[in-house]
């Protein structure tokens, strides 16, 4: 932590649980106080009480990032409460996986709705302040499906659309000190994959095991392991990295 980290406001949506969760701890850890953002207010309480027991500073927030409305109050409210809100994580996310010729309408606006609408909305909202401060952080949660994913065409085209949307974001935004990033997750065990397995009737470590087996470095990642590159994206330190697509794999891929 450095001492300018010290106070600096942060929202992390979708963080109730996996990712976002691990995230906002992590946050809160380096200094931030933290908007603990989730479409259920109350599913936040145990990432809150996590945060405040450790000697941190946290609200929870409930939230669908996929409407205005919400996302305009959410920020509003991040403001008055904890104070201007300079380091955005879009996380939040949703799987509908199909194969192309049974996915449905509704599936795929769902995805869509809340990875892309959802980054979009939080991140139009979240700007005004960064830009206001000149100092701002953005982080996208892409995915490793967004090089394609056989039945996820409304999931990597949601993932891979995010990574061009950071790009936009850090040329547009970096002339106020802003950066954007995004980070690109291989197989993390959360409820999201444990869910896939399900899905597929494997069990989930039996599934795990399975994909450990295809990574270079022989184990499925953690939510710390995300949170942890979401850390460095956001310290000062990382002023001169924007517009970046880290993968967190466990190695390479193409
Ligand atoms: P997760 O365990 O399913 O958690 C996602 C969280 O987002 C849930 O708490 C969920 O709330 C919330 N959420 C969903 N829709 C929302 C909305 N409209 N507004 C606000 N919050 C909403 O997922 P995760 O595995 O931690 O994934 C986090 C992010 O990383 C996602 O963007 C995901 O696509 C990405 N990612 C994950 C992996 C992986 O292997 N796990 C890999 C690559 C990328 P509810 O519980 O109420 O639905």
């Amino acid at each position: 932590m450095t001492s300018s980290d010290l106070n600096r406001v942060a929202i992390v949506t979708g963080a109730a649980r996996g990712i976002g969760a691990a995230t906002a701890i992590r946050l809160a850890a380096d200094g931030h106080a933290v908007a603990v953002l989730d479409l259920d207010e109350s599913a936040c309480k145990d990432t809150v009480e996590q945060i405040t027991a450790a000697g941190g500073r946290a609200i929870a927030v409930g939230a669908d990032v996929a409407d205005a409305e919400h996302v305009a109050a959410a920020v509003e409210r991040t403001a008055a409460e904890l104070g201007p809100p300079v380091v955005l994580v879009n996380n939040a996310g949703i799987i509908r996986d199909n194969l192309l010729f049974k996915m449905t309408d509704g599936d795929w606006d769902a995805v869509i709705g809340v990875h892309l609408r959802g980054a979009f909305l939080m991140s139009r909202a979240a700007q005004a302040h960064m830009t206001q401060a000149r100092w701002g952080r953005i982080v996208n949660l892409s995915s490793s499906s967004a090089l394609g994913n056989r039945g996820q065409v409304n999931y990597s085209a949601a993932k891979a659309g995010l990574q061009g949307f950071t790009k936009t974001l850090a040329i547009e935004l970096g002339p106020f000190g802003v950066t954007a990033n995004a980070v690109a997750p291989g197989f993390i065990a959360t409820d999201m994959t444990a869910a896939t397995a399900a899905r597929m009737k494997i069990d989930f470590e039996t599934f795990q095991k399975g994909a450990a087996e295809q990574i270079p470095v022989r184990r499925v990642g953690t939510p710390d392991d995300i949170a942890h590159t979401i850390s460095f994206l956001v310290s000062d330190g990382a002023g001169f990295v924007s517009g970046q697509v880290i993968y967190v794999a466990g190695g390479p891929l193409n």
